[in-house]
């Protein structure tokens, strides 16, 4: 059963007006996996997680979230007690204090371990005294995280959770991230930090226009996206280039370089019979896979 989709949508569509944020999404997340959710400003990433929560009604499709209908209100409920959530505006009370806030989720919830509560109070340095109104961004985002950590989830869906963490908060969220995948949990994040998507995420999903463009796993990304920069001695022939996996070519006099999703060796192989002489290939980051996936969309 590991391979189970843990949040599976069909034709997901939600829209606002006749703006659609959410456009026919088709989504699987697998269990036991840490999936990181991209996509440019607007792109409808925390719509899709609102949605998948229930707490945002679908205007057309639907999906699962652990086995439950997403449109059934009372199924939402029992999905709410099995998931951690981190919303991205990290909402709190401003008036209650740190150890309030604490206590108050405490009782809430059933999985909640005391250990790691007073694990990460000490890690996050987060003022136990201190009213919510009067905490600093990062120490708000410390917070929230802690008080989705300190319970023992199904899946943890966390929108921007690393939004105003320092470097050394950031390093402790994304070990924590690791820890619990390690422990069986299932963690969906969305995320701006590219760098950080690399270091934890098994599979990437970029969401486009409310749509996916990329949809694989992080390890499959490495091997099949490639660079390849040629010279030929005389105008490029770039039409010759146009073929399935071609991303992007960009052309230069006689130089020209080719971004390809797969079908790498082919190109390099057409390359060669065309005359090409140089031909250099090189491995492509997620930065670059990113920038040219939504460029074009
Ligand atoms: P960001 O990275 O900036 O947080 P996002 O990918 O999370 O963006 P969403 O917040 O899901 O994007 O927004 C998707 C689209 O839906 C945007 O065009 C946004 O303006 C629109 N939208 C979101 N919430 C509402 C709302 N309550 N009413 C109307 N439009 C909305």
């Amino acid at each position: 059963m590991t391979n189970e989709a843990v949040i599976l949508t069909q034709g997901l569509t939600k829209s606002y007006g006749n703006r659609e944020a959410v456009r026919a999404l088709n989504l699987s997340v697998g269990r036991n996996r840490i999936t990181a959710f991209l996509g440019r400003n607007g792109a409808g990433k925390s719509t899709t997680i609102k949605v998948l929560l229930g707490m945002v009604r679908a205007t057309a499709g639907g999906g699962t979230v652990l086995g439950k209908q997403i449109t059934d209100k009372k199924a939402n409920l029992d999905t709410r007690r099995r998931v951690a959530y981190v919303a991205e505006d990290k909402p709190l009370y401003g008036y209650m204090t740190v150890e309030q806030t604490i206590s108050f989720a405490r009782s809430f919830y059933s999985d909640w371990r005391t250990n790691v509560e007073r694990q990460l109070l000490r890690d996050y340095e987060l003022p136990t005294r201190q009213k919510i109104k009067q905490l600093s961004k990062g120490m708000r985002t410390k917070l929230a995280l802690l008080l989705a950590f300190a319970r023992r989830p199904e899946l943890l869906i966390l929108d921007e959770p690393s939004d105003g963490l320092d470097p050394v908060g950031i390093e402790n969220l994304l070990q924590t991230l690791v820890a619990q995948s390690a422990d069986g949990v299932t963690v969906f994040f969305s995320s701006h930090q590219i760098a950080e998507v690399e270091r934890v995420a098994d599979h990437v999903c970029i969401l486009e226009k409310g749509g996916l463009v990329v949809d694989a796993p992080l390890d499959e990304l490495r091997q099949s996206y490639r660079r390849i920069d040629l010279v030929f001695p005389f105008p490029a022939p770039e039409r010759e280039f146009r073929i399935s996996g071609v991303e992007r070519i960009r052309t230069s006099g006689h130089q020209m370089s080719v971004l390809a999703s797969r079908n790498a060796e082919a190109l390099v192989e057409r390359a060669h019979c065309l005359n090409a002489v140089s031909v250099e290939v090189a491995p492509v980051g997620l930065r670059e896979i990113f920038l040219e996936t939504v460029k074009e969309n």
